[in-house]
């Protein structure tokens, strides 16, 4: 007899999953001194005290199933970003919006294409849905935009068996951003059968003079759909709150495989008054603007070279050293993201922290230097 066993699709069978880096907890339980957390692009700052406050005043109805419409967060999004609230759609963070628009729109046969060195959720995304993933190269180290997303390689993937493209503006882990002049050239070139997908997780804390988010395209674009979630400017990775733009038709096609309670009632509670306390955004985002650039220029100070970041963390190219390095200061409890991952061994990525944190991570080089 041959015993039966239990047999995933091919298209799971293939996949590896997510790496979220170190194993926090058990680094957290054997740390001898508190630990300095660069490796998951947080807030260090936290969210709005007014979050916060809403969080406590929920906890009397947790027996309740939350809104399963997320209605009142969804009218929030839409007032702010100027679209009806049947464009957005909520998620249990961006992450699981991501991995739905593949099941959505790609399926075995069908290609999705994405640059190297982008968000590593996305190939697993299309994969997990069965497409095959066409990865193209990245801006050069010569370029202004060095591992960036290079447009016009992405559109020259496209054929008739491409259903997405994957973007991230400004990309994680590289930092890098793409003028909003070269995403309008490139819209316009997509194919209609092809779904854009723009993930704009740090859109909050992009500052450059040619960085434009992509919502105000949608209107003109009904293949277009933009990402974001309240993880990272918001401080709020813990309640898992990511939503979705996108236009009707598709926003629609999305609704229909949103599980009906995937964000809880303290998370949609604290997601609305973050949205509302836009003064605390904007402290967190001025405050990371100057300590990028702070933390950027010590960094190059010291001979690293440090890509070019409009996000909450920096791309940072140790060379031979990178390894020793990460271990260097994880011994000294700085915990880094390492690279390997993504195809760029010789660099770490480092969330920008407070002046303290930034500090305490500078020290920790100079040490390891001697
Ligand atoms: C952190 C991150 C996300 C995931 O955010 P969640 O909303 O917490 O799931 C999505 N995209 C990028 C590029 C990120 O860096």
């Amino acid at each position: 007899m041959i015993a039966a066993a239990p047999r995933a699709r091919a298209a799971i069978r293939a996949l590896v999953a997510y790496d979220p880096g170190h194993d926090l907890v058990a680094l957290r339980r054997a740390a001898a001194v508190p630990l300095l957390e660069l490796g998951s692009n947080e807030n260090p700052y936290g969210p709005s005290p007014r979050a916060m406050a809403a969080v406590a005043a929920c906890l009397g109805d947790i027996h309740r199933y939350p809104d399963p419409r997320g209605g009142d967060l969804r009218a929030a999004l839409a007032r702010r970003h100027g679209v009806d609230g049947a464009q957005v759609v909520l998620g249990n963070g961006s992450h699981e919006l991501l991995m739905q628009l593949a099941q959505v729109f790609a399926e075995r046969g069908d290609e999705v294409v994405v640059s190297a060195h982008a968000f590593a959720v996305f190939a697993i995304a299309a994969r997990a849905a069965g497409a095959s993933v066409r990865v193209t190269a990245a801006l050069g180290a010569a370029t202004p935009m060095p591992h960036g997303h290079d447009l016009q390689a992405l559109l020259a993937q496209v054929n008739a068996a491409t259903r997405l493209i994957y973007l991230a503006n400004p990309n994680n882990p590289t930092g890098t951003w793409y003028p909003r002049a070269d995403f309008e050239a490139f819209i316009a070139r997509v194919p209609g059968h092809v779904v854009v997908v723009v993930d704009e997780a740090y859109a909050e804390l992009a500052d450059a003079p040619d960085y434009a988010s992509a919502i105000a395209s949608i209107a003109a674009h009904p293949n277009l759909v933009v990402t974001r979630t309240f993880s990272k400017a918001h401080g709020l990775a813990g309640l898992r709150v990511g939503y979705a733009i996108a236009s009707l038709p598709v926003a629609a096609m999305l609704e229909r495989i949103r599980e009906s309670f995937n964000v809880g009632g303290l998370s949609l509670a604290a997601a609305e008054a973050a949205l509302a306390d836009s003064a605390h955004l904007e402290a967190c985002r001025s405050r990371n603007a100057m300590q990028r650039d702070a933390l950027g220029t010590a960094l190059r100070a010291r001979g690293f070279t440090v890509t070019p970041s409009q996000a909450n963390f920096l791309l940072v190219g140790f060379g031979v050293e990178t390894t020793a390095i990460e271990a260097a200061l994880l011994a000294q409890g700085v915990v880094l993201r390492p690279m390997a991952g993504y195809g760029l061994p010789n660099c770490l990525r480092i969330s920008i922290g407070d002046a303290a944190g930034n500090a305490r991570l500078l020290h920790a080089l100079d040490a390891w230097r001697g």
